[in-house]
Parts: structure tokens; C-alpha cells; sequence
């Protein structure tokens, strides 16, 4: 692990001691810290009145109980959270996560990393992250339903367009959103729009949101290559997950030349020669909710499903790991480097483990990290808070016109702190700079608060 600053030493044992137990925020903390270093070298201020310190500590943590009743009217009890981090730069914005791995550690790993991304995008939103340990896995509709409701008759008292502003994440889709946007609007008597993001388009959503993050993340690692006189033309992809994020960022690579060979879900991947059948997969995913071993089923014989093995071992020029938390583990990356990868573009929240970034590094791969490369989606998120703000609905070639250069700025700006700092090609330093510069700014402007 590279040590840190001295200055930054003590105020990293200081968290450690306070937030034990949770390895994921300790781990999203250190690396932004590693990188603050050369900033507290060069500008000593930054490290005056506690301001890294504060923005290690959540400014409010919310944990609740969500009671709920299945089809078979057993009463049930999930945890929910929602933390809302920094609002510096505007009111709370981040998703909400079910998923049976949450717990506050891991949606204050998520809230942390948000701060910085939004930051990134240049709009006014602060960071926040909310979730439960439930799973939606195998439960009906109506069960959703209920869950999302029950979910919602507490958040709703902590939320507000101006306040903090929740959108999905893992297990948190437009489905889910409608179902908590009703109860939000039945409990506040009010047509709040921009309370939620991430809405359906009949009632208030953007579009171009759900492409949004798969788009996003694909211009980002474009930029990346185009620093090479590269493209994705010809290129094999490797895209882990078949959520969301895997299937956008399936659908840009490939129209721009490229062949996505595998995807993913928790139980295993698949394998197709011929590119990924985006039509069947959406199918399968988005309409039926089924498991990815059903894609090779209906693809034929050409395509084969490897339960349970790492989707990492497939040799690709860039791989774009959409899926969750540390799937990428140092062992995977060494693979990848052996197997000739040039591009990294992280589609999930921190999917590449520490490890695994630092050989990506050395072995100068272009990396892009998560709080940068999948901002896209937050981005346009803010983008449906504006439409919600003007009560006015853009079209969807508008719309990503606004996440294109939004992610090209990102790009330049991450590159250009990198540089500035002395470490040309490093998006990793490039990201965490430049979006703590601009939080820390707002910051020492509105006081100790
Ligand atoms: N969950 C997404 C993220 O990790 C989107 C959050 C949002 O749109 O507020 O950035």
C-alpha cells in the first residue's frame, strides 16, 4: 500500500478508529487520501480548519426499520439507510442500493465516492447514498411494492428537491422508483417532481436517464483512447454485469465498432464470439428478470455459460466492469495485463480492488475510475432536476447531447488535474483532485459547519 502524507496519517487513523468494522469506507477513504497528498504539499490550506476530516464525516446518518408483509401475510423486517454526506455544493444526490450486502458501511463507501463524482460533473449536487439489505430477487410485484412503500413512509421525512434528492442503484430501477415517487406524493400531498430522480417519462423522467451511466462511461474510456489515436472500432469488450449500467454501456460500444464477447450476473458469464445479442439480452433481463444462463439457452450452441468463473480470464482489449463493489481482484487484473488490455473504464462504484489499480497503473493501462467514468449517470440526474425545476421535458437527442460533453469535460479535467499535479495519465489522482478541490472551495466559503 503507498503511505500517505504525514499530515494526512493521523486524520486516516482517526477514521479508521471511528468507522471499524467498515473495510469498504476505509478503503474508498484511503484512496482519495493517497491521492490528497500532492495537494496538501502544494497548497498547505487545505488541510487547515479540520476540512478533511470533515469531509470523511457524514454530515447526517439516517438507519430505520422497514417493515413489510409478503404475499403469504408473514410480516418481515429489513434495515434501511440513507446517508447523506456533504452538501456543499447543493442538496443530497445518490442512489438508493437493495441489495442483502448493504449496510451502512457499504452505503458509506457509496455516499463517499459520491461526493467526489458529483462534484466532478460540474452541476450543484452534494452526496448522499441510501439502501436496504433487502433482496428483490424472487419476490413478486406486489411485494416490491409494499417494501418500496414501507421504504419510502420513513425516507420521506429526510427528503425534499432541495433537500436530498434519491435515484436507484443495484435493485433500484424505474419500477422501484414509480412505486416510491407514489407513496412520496400520497404521503407529502404534493406533485414534487425533483424529489426523485430516475423517474418513468409519464411522470416527470428524463430521457436518455436509464442509458445514461452505460453511455457515459463509454465516451469516458473513448476519450481515453482518443489520447492514443485510439477508438473502440474493431476493439474486444469485456462487460461484467447485465444490469443497467452493463447493458447501456453494451449498447454504445457496440455502435461504435466495437464487440462486446461477455457479460455477467452473480452467478456466472456468458461467452459470445459473435458480439452480444442486446435485443435477447434486454429481454431477459429488463422484461422477464431471469438469470443470465438463460441468454446462452436461447442464443445457441455458439455461446457458453461458465457458472460460477471469473469473467476476467477473457482476453479483451478493454474491460468495462459494470457490476459491483471489488469484482476485480489483483489476480483478475494480472490476467487482463498478460491478455493484452489496454482500456479500463469502471461502469460500477469501485469494482476494481486497490490491488488491481495499482498494476493497471504499472503496467500503464488506461484506467478510468468510477467516480469519474460512470458520473454519467448522476449527471443526467441533475439534468432531470433541471427539467423538473423548469417543468419542461428535452428531447433525447438533447439530452445526451449534455451528457456527452459533460462526460468529455470530466475527462479533460481529470487529465488536466493530473498533469497540473505531476502525474500525467493518472485519472485516478486526476478525479479525486479535482473533485475534492471543488468541494473543499465551496466549503472554507460557507465556514466550520
Ligand atoms: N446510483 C448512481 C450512482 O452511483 C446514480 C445516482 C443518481 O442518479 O443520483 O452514481
Amino acid at each position: 500500500m503507498p503511505s500517505l502524507d504525514e499530515k494526512l496519517e493521523p486524520i486516516f487513523d482517526e477514521v479508521c478508529r471511528r468507522n471499524a468494522g467498515e473495510p469498504e469506507f476505509l478503503q474508498a477513504v484511503r484512496e482519495v487520501l493517497e491521492s490528497l497528498g500532492r495537494v496538501v504539499a502544494k497548497h498547505p490550506e487545505y488541510a487547515n480548519h479540520a476540512l478533511i476530516e470533515r469531509i470523511c464525516e457524514p454530515e447526517r446518518q439516517i438507519i430505520f426499520r422497514v417493515p413489510w408483509t409478503d404475499d403469504q401475510g408473514q410480516v418481515h423486517i429489513n434495515r434501511g439507510f440513507r446517508v447523506q454526506f456533504n452538501s456543499a455544493l447543493g442538496p443530497y444526490k445518490g442512489g438508493i442500493r437493495f441489495h442483502p450486502s448493504v449496510n451502512l458501511g457499504i452505503i458509506k463507501f457509496l455516499g463517499f465516492e459520491q461526493i467526489f463524482k458529483n462534484a466532478l460533473t460540474g452541476l450543484p449536487i452534494g452526496g448522499g447514498k441510501g439502501g436496504s439489505d433487502f433482496s428483490p430477487r424472487g419476490r413478486s410485484d406486489s411485494e416490491v411494492m409494499r417494501f418500496c412503500q414501507s421504504y419510502m413512509t420513513e425516507l420521506s421525512r429526510h427528503i425534499g428537491d432541495k433537500t436530498d434528492v434519491p435515484a436507484g442503484d443495484i435493485g433500484v430501477g424505474g419500477r422501484e422508483i414509480g412505486y416510491m415517487f407514489g407513496q412520496y406524493k400520497r404521503l407529502a400531498n404534493r406533485y414534487e417532481a425533483g424529489v426523485l430522480t430516475g423517474k418513468g417519462l409519464s411522470f416527470g423522467g428524463s430521457r436518455a436517464r436509464t442509458e445514461a451511466t452505460g453511455y457515459g462511461n463509454t465516451y469516458f474510456v473513448q476519450s481515453m483512447l482518443a489520447t492514443k489515436n485510439d477508438n473502440f472500432d474493431g476493439k474486444r469488450v469485456v462487460v461484467s454485469g447485465s444490469g443497467n449500467v452493463a447493458i447501456y454501456t453494451i449498447e454504445k460500444v457496440e455502435s461504435l465498432g466495437g464487440t462486446v464477447v461477455a457479460c455477467s450476473d452473480s452467478g456466472g458469464y456468458v461467452l459470445d464470439a459473435k458480439g452480444i445479442d442486446l435485443t435477447l439480452l434486454k429481454k431477459i433481463k429488463e422484461s422477464r428478470r431471469e438469470r443470465i444462463s438463460e441468454y446462452a439457452r436461447l442464443r445457441g450452441d455458439h455461446v457458453d455459460y461458465i457458472a460460477g468463473g471469473s469473467i476476467w480470464e477473457v482476453p479483451c482489449d478493454v474491460a468495462m466492469p459494470s457490476a459491483t463493489q471489488n469484482e476485480l481482484s489483483g489476480k483478475d487484473a494480472k490476467m487482463l495485463i498478460e491478455n493484452g488490455v489496454i482500456a479500463v473504464g469502471e461502469g460500477a462504484n469501485m469494482p476494481c480492488t486497490p490491488e488491481a489499480t495499482r498494476l493497471f497503473k504499472e503496467a500503464d493501462v488506461l484506467f478510468g475510475p468510477g467516480k469519474a467514468a460512470n458520473a454519467g449517470g448522476v449527471a443526467t440526474s441533475a439534468l432531470e432536476m433541471q427539467q423538473n425545476a423548469s417543468r419542461d421535458s428535452w428531447s433525447f437527442e438533447q439530452t445526451e447531447m449534455r451528457l456527452a460533453s459533460i462526460m468529455r469535460n470530466i475527462h479533460d479535467s481529470c487529465a488536466a488535474t493530473a498533469e497540473e499535479y505531476g502525474a500525467p495519465g493518472d485519472y485516478v489522482l486526476g478525479a479525486n483532485i479535482a473533485g475534492f478541490v471543488r468541494v473543499a472551495d465551496a466549503m472554507s466559503f460557507l465556514g466550520v459547519i
